[in-house]
């Protein structure tokens, strides 16, 4: 029979905003459960250097998150690794199924869930994905020691990989739709004066192609967005880095979503529609998507279901 787990706090996702709920829930003494789902961690772990977290000017992604994971821990939350499969926000406690077959039941809930890497969404991107086609330098960058490599994107996750990928690679074309980068300038100018590194402007890949045996990428087919002209470029990785979609399928059909599916909270505030639901970080914020503000809506969120949950008592 399935087991159920009854929580005053059911915090949903494992990366910065989800953390810090469980800090904040777990000093308030909401005794809190949260479930961590398929990225324990979550973005952070995808990559290397974080320089942008307060108070340290060089840390690695994952071992922030494993540093965030036990503070949580410590003050008392229980993590369980576990995904959500399905809520139902109809009825109180809310009810949350899970892929163990574990059945959360909690008086409110912090959706936390964060953000996916968005695909160009080519058939032949589709083909090559984990044989040539990736979303993760990271992940599998060490594949292409001495081999080119393409990066499509042009903000800070593009700019990040490119320079990883120098790492690894004889060379890294970074192709981009426009002929300005919307990433950091700091990054752009580590970017410019990279020998490894060219740009090419103006540029969409149309199509990835390669071998079926073995099954791998030889290069992508470019489009030039004003002129349309077509041109090959030789390659034996392409890393996709366009930016991020929120991760709302859990309640896209209960809660309101806009600018692209980013789940609606009140002003300054992170309350859904639904009184004791509450949403933080990449999940909600289609502007800043950074790993402090993430935090810092977790802190928000924990606080607010605090308020909100004396106040039903
Ligand atoms: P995420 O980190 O996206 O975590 C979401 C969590 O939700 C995951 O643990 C996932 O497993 C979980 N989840 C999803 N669905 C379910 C489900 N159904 N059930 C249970 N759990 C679920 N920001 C910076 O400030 N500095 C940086 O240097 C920086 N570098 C970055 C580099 C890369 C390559 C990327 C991709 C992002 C970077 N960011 C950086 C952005 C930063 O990672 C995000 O803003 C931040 O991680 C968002 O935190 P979050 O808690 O909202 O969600
Ligand atoms: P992003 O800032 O949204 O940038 C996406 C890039 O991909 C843009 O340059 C965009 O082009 C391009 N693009 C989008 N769709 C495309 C398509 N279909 N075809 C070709 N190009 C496409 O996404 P991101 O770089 O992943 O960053 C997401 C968030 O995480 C940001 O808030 C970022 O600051 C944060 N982050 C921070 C750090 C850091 O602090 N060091 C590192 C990584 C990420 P246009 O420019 O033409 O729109």
């Amino acid at each position: 029979m399935a087991e159920t787990r009854k929580t005053k706090v059911l915090i949903i996702g494992s990366g910065p905003a989800g953390y810090t709920a469980g800090v904040y829930a777990s000093r308030a003494m909401l005794e809190p459960i949260l479930v961590q789902g398929i990225e324990p961690g979550g973005q952070l772990t995808t990559t290397t250097e974080v320089e942008n977290w307060p108070g340290d000017s060089h840390v690695q992604g994952p071992d922030l998150m494993v540093r965030m994971e036990a503070h949580a821990r410590a003050m008392g939350c229980e993590i369980i690794g576990d995904i959500i499969s399905s809520v139902d926000f109809s009825k109180r406690p809310f009810v949350c199924q899970s892929d163990s077959g574990t059945v959360y039941e909690a008086d409110a809930i912090i959706l936390a869930t964060g953000a996916r890497a968005k695909w160009l969404g080519l058939p032949s991107e589709e083909a090559f994905k984990g044989f040539g086609v990736s979303a993760c330098a990271t992940c599998d960058g060490f594949f292409y020691r001495g081999m080119e490599i393409v990066v499509v994107g042009g903000g800070n996750t593009a700019v990040e990989e490119a320079l990883f990928l120098t790492n690894f690679a004889s060379k890294v074309t970074l192709v981009h739709r426009r002929d300005e980068l919307r990433s950091e300038k700091i990054l752009e100018d580590r970017l410019m004066k990279n020998p490894k590194i060219e740009t090419l402007w103006f540029h969409e890949i149309e199509e990835v192609y390669g071998t079926d045996n073995p099954k791998g990428v030889e290069g992508v087919k470019v489009k030039h967005t004003k002129t349309g002209e077509i041109t090959d470029l030789p390659c034996k990785g392409v890393f996709i880095a366009i930016g991020h979609a929120p991760a709302n399928e859990l309640v896209k059909d209960t809660l309101e979503t806009h600018m692209g599916g980013y789940v609606v909270t009140k002003p300054d505030s992170t309350e859904t529609s639904i009184p004791g639901v509450y949403a933080a970080g990449d999940l909600t914020d289609h502007k800043y998507r950074q790993a402090v503000t993430s935090a810092g809506m977790g802190c928000m969120a924990a606080l607010e279901a605090e308020r909100w949950l004396a106040e039903q008592e």
